[in-house]
């Protein structure tokens, strides 16, 4: 057994590391340590501050109301000395700590707040917060604020800290997916490009903890797509000129952008599941592609990439807005789908009876999914057109524009499928319209007509695991809209200082601007210049948004005037 003491240790330590090198092995040294296979996936879940692999469903749902709630039973202080304490410190972690150690000073002579306690471990602690995911119905609230007051109660000021991270999913100790990976590569002896490789059929560095324990390379060469459990898609990667990289292929592979939303389709028999972008499970509010799907497909299993869009009755091509209605849908499911009918362009295969195809080339996987699926009403093979002639590509673009779609896709044809990466084996031509993909880390109150409501919002790009603000935007968003969102951000308010909040990155906005400028007010040492609010960007997670790197590349290419 490995006790959540162990695992607080090693996160102490870790906080004090700035090396990302020094951190490797300080998780591998722990990770080595630990006996049980269960607890390792465990630990190294808790150490990228989640409980459940990305792939799971289970979600622990624990807010800062929650959490303050739990917080203050376990340790007889107010919410609003918890908050005050919260706003001082500026972490919830350390006040977690501050909390639980006042109380344990009050009250010295009271054996559960001392020191000494009996060492959960790692499977205890986990094991409580799957209870706290089960929690369902009226009485969810206070089932899962007495699970957490036990956790509160039975561990110590330190281990507090870290537990409060978890369970609200927001750990900042600084380690990311890359110094897991690196670590159970060292942990194990097992090359990390064979752990990554892992990682991308299973998305899980549990099971590939587990395996590489097990077995080193050979077990983790084992590992493989499994159906039913989504997989992170290929995305497209950044081209500054097109027409360069058409020269240099042979022939490239033109395909329509869709404007609608991405899905992978798992079939086995008869059962179907389909996951969004996120890699959501969101079978059951596209009940209606279930059923096409089924029409379809010719062969026993399958793993189908594909984008989903929304028609009217006159076939013609609805907004993105109206399509994002029907995901995520859980009641009315059905009058929905009649009113929003959805056609799945299916462009890629990954899978096919058993065997992994991400290391055939495009042109062969294509060949494969020609044959497995059937074109119906609903479901269409894409269209793909092999050329070299800069004329024709232009020709589909200006169709596919017409059509209402983004642009189009140009892939090399003999490229494989790269699980989860952006790739220049895939490139998108869409018109110049300048917008980024940024997540909302802060907010202030509104004044005058907007009082009550959240007037302005911070946004932040990506770097690792930090998000650096680019700025604040406000403008581009009706009222209606804004009480929408202010509505919806309450839950993700970290806390308050005046008419200042912290807000848990999870939201992603669609912002558009005229210029990124250099900037020292902002930590990304950039602004953006007329930032408007464009949309929300539900099918898109803070781990997708802009990274500092694509936002300093379009920096620099302003400037070459590219
Ligand atoms: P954008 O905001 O331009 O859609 P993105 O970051 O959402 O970009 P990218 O991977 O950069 O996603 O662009 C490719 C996206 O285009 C895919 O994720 C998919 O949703 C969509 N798409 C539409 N048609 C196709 C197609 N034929 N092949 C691949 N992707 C397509």
């Amino acid at each position: 057994m490995t006790s959540f003491k162990d695992f607080s240790n090693v996160c102490e330590i870790v906080d004090t590391l700035t090396s990302s090198l020094e951190i490797t092995d300080v998780v591998a040294c722990f990770l080595k340590s630990i006996e049980s296979q269960e607890e390792i996936s465990i630990a190294v879940y808790f150490m990228l501050g989640k409980v459940f692999p990305e792939w799971s469903d289970k979600e622990i749902g624990i807010g800062v109301g929650i959490l303050y709630s739990a917080l203050s039973k376990a340790s007889n202080t107010t919410v609003e000395e918890i908050e005050e304490i919260v706003r001082t410190t500026g972490d919830i972690g350390k006040a977690a700590s501050i909390v639980l150690d006042n109380n344990q000073k009050k009250q010295v002579t009271f054996a559960s707040f001392s020191e000494d306690k009996v060492d959960l471990s790692l499977k205890n602690v986990y094991e409580r917060f799957d209870m706290i995911a089960k929690a369902s119905g009226t009485r969810s609230q206070s089932e899962k604020i007495k699970h957490l007051r036990y956790l509160f109660n039975s561990v110590s000021k330190k281990e507090a800290r870290y537990l409060s991270y978890i369970a609200i999913e927001e750990f900042k100790i600084g380690v990311g997916e890359g110094i897991i990976r690196n670590a159970i590569a060292k942990a194990f002896d097992t090359p990390s490009h064979v752990i990554e490789r892992g990682f991308m059929l299973t998305n899980d560095f549990g099971i590939v903890a587990i395996a590489a324990k097990k077995g080193g390379e050979n077990e983790v060469s084992k590992l493989e797509i499994k159906l039913h459990h989504p997989i992170k898609v290929m995305l497209s990667g950044v081209v500054e000129n097109i027409e360069s990289v058409i020269n240099e292929l042979d022939h490239v592979a033109i395909e329509w952008k869709f404007d609608g939303a991405r899905v992978q389709i798992h079939k086995e028999g008869d059962k179907v599941t389909i996951f969004s972008r996120r890699l959501e499970n969101i079978t059951k509010s596209l009940p209606d592609v279930v059923e096409e799907v089924k029409a379809s497909v010719l062969e026993h299993s399958i793993i189908l990439d594909g984008e989903v869009i929304a028609i009217d009755e006159s076939n013609n091509l609805l907004s993105f807005q109206d399509l994002l209605k029907r995901f995520r849908r859980k009641h009315n499911v059905e009058t929905i789908a009649k009113k929003i009918p959805l056609i799945l362009n299916v462009f890629d295969i990954i899978y096919l009876n058993g065997k992994t195809l991400i290391d055939l080339s495009l042109i062969n996987r294509r060949k494969l999914l020609k044959k497995s699926i059937k074109d119906t009403e609903k479901v269409k093979l894409c269209n793909q057109m092999l050329t070299n002639d800069l004329h024709i590509i232009n020709v589909i673009y200006d169709q596919a524009l017409k059509a209402g779609h983004e642009g189009i896709m140009i892939k090399d044809p003999n490229s494989i499928y790269t699980l989860g990466k952006r790739s220049k084996n895939w490139m998108k031509k869409k018109p110049i319209m300048d917008t980024l993909d940024l997540v909302v880390i802060g907010a202030e109150w509104g004044y005058g007509r907007r009082t009550n409501m959240i007037g302005s919002y911070t946004i932040a790009c990506k770097n690792d695991n930090e998000f650096l603000s680019l700025g604040k935007v406000g403008t581009g968003i009706a009222d209606e809209v804004l009480s929408v969102l202010t509505k919806r951000f309450s839950d993700f308010i970290l806390f308050e200082s005046g008419s200042e909040i912290e807000i848990k990155p999870e939201i992603v906005f669609e912002i558009a601007f005229e210029e990124i400028q250099r900037s020292k007010n902002y930590n990304s040492g950039y602004a953006l210049r007329f930032p408007r609010f464009v949309r929300v960007r539900d099918d898109k997670s803070k781990d997708e948004i802009n990274t500092i790197e694509s936002i300093k590349e379009q920096y620099d290419a302003q400037h070459k005037g590219v």
